[in-house]
């Protein structure tokens, strides 16, 4: 970490003095996912030269409550075009006073070059409440493994702050792996928790060193040679994993190459672009000229779709404003209610079986089977 900017910091004190008593159950406010509200920057950090921490607090300074690897969806207007994008909350529920994202900035990439660029200390920004499956709180395991690369060490580092902050009884290994030594996110205060905490066991591997690193451990890629290496006993470990799609899909491999169970795996891709996704992939079921109308109950508007397209960017199409972000079933920005009618939806762990129960759907991964009417 380089560098920090501070305006205000109206509860640090408050947030210094919670301890392992916190739970992301006690007095924070639930803020649902489908509800926006201006959260106030209080810090901005330069983790590395292209990723920053931006803290937030809310405007009524209550305690936000979320679980460990969720994510919010924040809001800008960009060049007069509303954009929306998730980011995990890289701090823990433990410290539930301020939720910071991690960002790193994508070349030619709209939101997160605008955060790096306009928000400091005092802005305001719009974000959805906190959202998503990838959660420690998912499995009650005593062994975890975490494996991360690039910005996708955010969740894993929400988790691992707040199993040393409440003091849980887990044994986690974290192994994290980097471009170069300078593009380890979070590398001093994950060896300063690897200190505070023998239960944490941390690795980094840099796929690159360049002269002037200073760097005397692990590079390449992660094999499955070096993970056995540092951890024999990886495959009775709980995985959770998250980055690019293609480190995602070799570390698989990895795993059931080392006789890792998948019912124990877990993980999470930002990568939106590496992998079509539902709002790409057309069934070959419904590959049909079919035509149905969507009709929405708050608005009374209408439009017509093919089967084929998503609810979502048909609705887009017609100018139908529906708040989105990944477009893959994930983050559960654009969930709605079918109130009548029926769709196929392909989701990838963005909405809850009882919330489909319920009637609600991810319009980004839905096509219709019939004409529908949408709570909208
Ligand atoms: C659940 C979830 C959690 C996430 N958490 C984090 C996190 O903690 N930290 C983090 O940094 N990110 C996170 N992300 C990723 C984040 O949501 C954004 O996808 C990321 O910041 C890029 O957004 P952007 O608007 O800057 O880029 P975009 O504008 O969406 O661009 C993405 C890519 O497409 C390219 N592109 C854009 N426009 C065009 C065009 N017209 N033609 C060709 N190529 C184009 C860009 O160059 C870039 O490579 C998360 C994503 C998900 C789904």
């Amino acid at each position: 970490m380089s560098s920090m900017q501070e305006l205000f910091d109206p509860v640090s004190d408050i947030a210094d003095r919670l301890t392992s008593a916190v739970t992301w159950e006690s007095g924070a406010r639930l803020w649902p996912s489908n509800e926006q509200q201006a959260l106030t920057c209080c810090r901005v950090i330069d983790e590395t030269h292209d990723v920053k921490t931006f803290a937030f607090c809310t405007q009524d300074k209550m305690p936000v409550r979320f679980e460990p690897g969720q994510f919010m969806t924040v809001s800008a207007t960009v060049a007069g075009q509303s954009v929306e994008r998730c980011y995990t909350i890289s701090s823990p529920p433990s410290r539930p006073y301020l939720v910071s994202i991690t960002v790193k900035r994508v070349p030619g990439g709209v939101m997160s070059n605008w955060l790096h660029d306009n928000l400091r200390p005092g802005s305001h920004l719009l974000a959805y409440g906190p959202s998503g499956t990838f959660t420690s709180t998912a499995s009650t395991a005593r062994q975890s493994l975490y494996l991360s690369a690039g910005s996708g060490v955010t969740p894993l580092m929400s988790m691992t702050r707040a199993s040393i902050d409440l003091g849980l009884d887990r044994d986690i290994a974290f192994v994290h792996s980097a471009r170069t030594p300078a593009d380890i996110i979070f590398r001093e205060e994950l060896k300063q928790l690897a200190r505070l905490s023998p239960k944490l066991k941390l690795f980094f591997i840099c796929e690159g060193v360049r002269e002037h690193d200073d760097w005397s451990g692990a590079t390449g890629r992660l094999t499955l040679q070096q993970l056995s290496e540092w951890l024999p006993d990886f495959a009775e470990r709980e995985v959770f994993t998250c980055g690019p799609a293609g480190y995602m899909s070799a570390v698989k491999a990895l795993l059931r190459d080392g006789g890792h169970d998948p019912a124990h795996y877990h993980q999470e891709s930002f990568d939106i672009t590496a992998d079509a996704g539902p709002e790409a992939t057309m069934p070959s079921s419904h590959a049909t000229s079919n035509t149905f109308t969507v009709k929405l109950s708050r608005s009374s508007k209408t439009f017509t779709m093919s089967a084929s397209e998503t609810v979502l960017s048909a609705a887009k199409k017609a100018g139908v404003a529906i708040a989105s972000s990944c477009s893959q079933g994930v983050c559960g920005t654009c969930k709605t209610k079918v109130l009548e009618g029926t769709v196929n939806m392909k989701h990838n762990g963005g909405i809850r079986e009882r919330e489909v129960q319920k009637g609600f759907h991810l319009l980004c991964c839905s096509r219709p089977t019939s004409d529908l009417v949408l709570e909208l």
